[in-house]
C-alpha cells in the first residue's frame, strides 16, 4: 500500500452503529467491506495499536477450488476433492455444515477479492492437498501482509470507520444482542447496533486458556500476535453461546525459534520443494503430510528440532524467504558441505540425503516417504538452510456457528444479531487444519456474516 494506515481518532467514536465488527484480521475487514458495500454503516473495533491481527502473518496463500486462476494454470480440481481433502486433514472430525459452505464458496471469494484489487493470481501448494489451491500474488510474497493491505485500501476508500486501542469487553443482550462495551484510552463506552460481528481470531497467546484446555502444550512458544487472547469466545460465552473443539490446537511444524523473535516459515517453504532432515542429515518425513504428523515426526526426533534444506530455485519460488534470510534465519552454502558445516549436520549424509531426493524426483517416486507433491530436484546453487521446531499456531476450536455465520446457544438456537467469522469459530478444520485454509475462512464467512446481517436488517 502506497500510503500507511491511519485508524480513526477515537474521538469519532460514535454510540450507535448498524454493525460491530470487533476485530480487524482478515475476518473483520472482509466483513466490514461487504457490509457496506450492502449499503449499512459499519464499525471495526480494534484493541491493539495496529491493524492486521494474525491475518497480517499468514504467509502460504488461500485454498480455493474450481477458480478461474485454476483454470488459467491448466489445474484441474474439485469441490468434492477440496471438501474430502480437509476432512482426511482434519480426521474426520470436521463441522460437515461449515465445510460444505467453505468449499462450494471458495471460488466466489477468490472471484470477490480480485474484484476488491486483492488479485491472487498464482498457485502454491500445501501438506495434505492433492493440486495446488492455495492462492498467493504472483509477486510469490507472504499473503498475509498483502491481503490486509489491499482490504484496508477498500476500507479506506469507502470509509468505514476503523478504531485501534478500541477493546470490546463485552457484548450487550442476552437472546438479542444490542451493542456492545468498549474500552478506550478516554474510558469506557456503550455502542448500540441491532448486530454485531465477532471477529477477535484465536486465543493461541492466551497462557491460561491454553493451559485450561492443553496443559500438555504449556512448554511450546506460540507464532500469534499477543492481542489474540480468545476475547471473542469468552465474551460470547457470557452470554449463553456454546463453544466446541477448545482442546484441538494446532502445533505448527516449522518454526524458527532460536532467538527471542518467533518466526513461522511458510508451508510454500516445503511446497516448493524444500525437504527437511534431522542432525544427522536424514530425511524423516514425508514433507507434505498434514501438519500434525510432521509436528509427531519433529518430536520424535528428541527435541533438536530439524532442518529445512532447499536450493536457490525454490528461493527463487518462494519471496517470504528473502524476509527470512534479512532477519538472519537462514544458514547458506556454496555446496552441500559447506551448508552442512554452517549448520551443524553431518555433510555427508546430508550429500546422500539430497542425492537420494533428487533421484526420487527424476523417477516421481518417494519410496522412503511417499511424498507427492512440491517434487522439485535441489541442484541450483546456493544451498539454504533454516532450523526448525513445532510451536503453538492455530486454535480450531471457538463459537459454534451454524452456515449463517449465527453463533448458537447450547440448545442450537441463534443467538439473535450475533454473528462470527474467522479463527474465533469453532469446528470447521477439525482436529488439524490444513494450510492456506484458514485465510479461506476469514473471507468466504467474513462474506457471508455481513451478508445475513443485511438479511437480519430486512428481516426486521
Ligand atoms: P481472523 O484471522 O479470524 O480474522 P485475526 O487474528 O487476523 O483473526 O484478527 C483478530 C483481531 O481481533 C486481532 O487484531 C485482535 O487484536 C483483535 N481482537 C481480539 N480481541 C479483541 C477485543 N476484545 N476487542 C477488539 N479487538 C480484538
Amino acid at each position: 500500500m502506497s500510503q500507511r494506515f491511519e485508524p480513526n481518532d477515537l474521538a469519532e467514536l460514535k454510540d450507535m452503529y448498524d454493525v460491530i465488527v470487533i476485530g480487524s484480521g482478515g475476518a473483520g475487514l472482509t466483513s466490514a467491506i461487504q457490509a457496506s458495500e450492502l449499503g449499512l454503516k459499519p464499525v471495526i473495533l480494534e484493541k491493539m495499536s495496529t491493524v492486521g491481527g494474525d491475518t497480517k502473518r499468514a504467509s502460504s496463500g488461500m485454498n480455493a477450488a474450481e477458480t478461474f486462476v485454476q483454470t488459467e494454470h491448466g489445474i484441474e480440481d474439485s469441490v468434492g476433492k477440496f471438501y474430502y481433502e480437509t476432512l482426511r486433514g482434519g480426521h474426520g472430525q470436521n463441522d460437515p455444515e461449515l465445510l460444505k459452505y467453505f468449499t462450494e464458496h471458495s471460488s466466489r471469494a477468490i472471484e470477490w477479492l480480485y474484484k476488491e484489487g486483492v488479485q491472487l493470481d498464482d498457485l502454491t501448494i500445501t501438506g495434505g492437498m492433492s493440486v495446488p489451491r492455495t492462492h498467493r500474488p504472483h509477486t510469490t510474497e507472504p499473503i498475509g501482509a498483502y491481503l490486509v493491505n489491499g482490504l484496508l485500501e477498500q476500507v479506506r476508500a469507502k470509509q468505514i470507520p476503523l478504531f485501534c486501542g478500541a477493546k470490546v469487553t463485552a457484548i450487550n443482550g442476552q437472546d438479542k444482542v444490542s451493542g456492545v462495551q468498549v474500552q478506550t484510552a478516554n474510558g469506557n463506552q456503550a455502542i448500540q447496533s441491532k448486530a454485531v460481528i465477532i471477529a477477535t481470531g484465536g486465543f493461541g497467546a492466551n497462557k491460561a486458556l491454553l493451559a485450561q484446555y492443553r496443559p500438555d502444550l504449556s512448554k511450546y512458544k506460540t507464532t500469534n500476535q499477543p492481542g489474540n487472547t480468545g476475547d471473542g469466545i469468552l465474551m460470547a460465552e457470557d452470554i449463553g453461546a456454546q463453544v466446541v473443539d477448545m482442546d484441538q490446537i494446532q502445533v505448527h511444524p516449522t518454526v524458527q525459534q532460536d532467538t527471542d523473535h518467533v518466526y513461522l516459515i511458510g508451508e510454500t517453504v516445503r511446497g516448493e520443494g524444500a525437504i527437511l532432515v534431522d542432525q544427522d542429515g536424514k530425511r524423516f518425513v514425508n514433507e507434505m503430510e498434514t501438519r500434525d504428523k510432521v509436528t509427531n515426526a519433529i518430536n520424535k526426533l528428541g527435541g533438536t528440532g530439524a532442518y529445512l534444506i532447499f536450493d536457490q530455485s525454490v528461493r527463487d519460488r518462494a519471496k517470504a524467504i528473502d524476509f527470512y534470510n534479512s532477519v538472519g534465519l537462514v544458514k547458506s552454502g556454496s555446496d552441500l558441505g559447506e551448508l552442512a558445516e554452517k549448520s551443524g549436520i553431518d555433510g555427508e549424509m546430508l550429500n546422500q540425503a539430497v542425492d537420494k531426493w533428487n533421484r526420487s524426483v527424476s523417477d516421481r517416486l518417494d519410496m522412503a516417504f511417499g511424498r507427492k507433491t512440491g517434487l522439485h530436484v535441489l541442484d541450483k546453487p546456493p544451498y539454504y538452510s533454516i532450523h526448525i521446531s513445532p510451536a503453538v499456531h492455530y486454535t480450531m476450536g471457538g463459537v459454534k456457528t451454524n452456515d449463517q455465520t449465527q453463533v448458537l446457544k447450547s440448545g442450537g438456537e441463534p443467538i439473535q444479531g450475533l454473528y462470527a467469522a474467522g479463527e474465533v469459530v469453532g469446528g470447521l478444520h477439525g482436529s488439524n487444519r490444513i494450510g492456506g485454509n484458514s485465510i479461506a475462512e476469514t473471507v468466504i464467512f467474513g462474506l457471508r456474516a455481513a451478508q445475513q446481517v443485511r438479511d437480519y436488517f430486512f428481516d426486521m
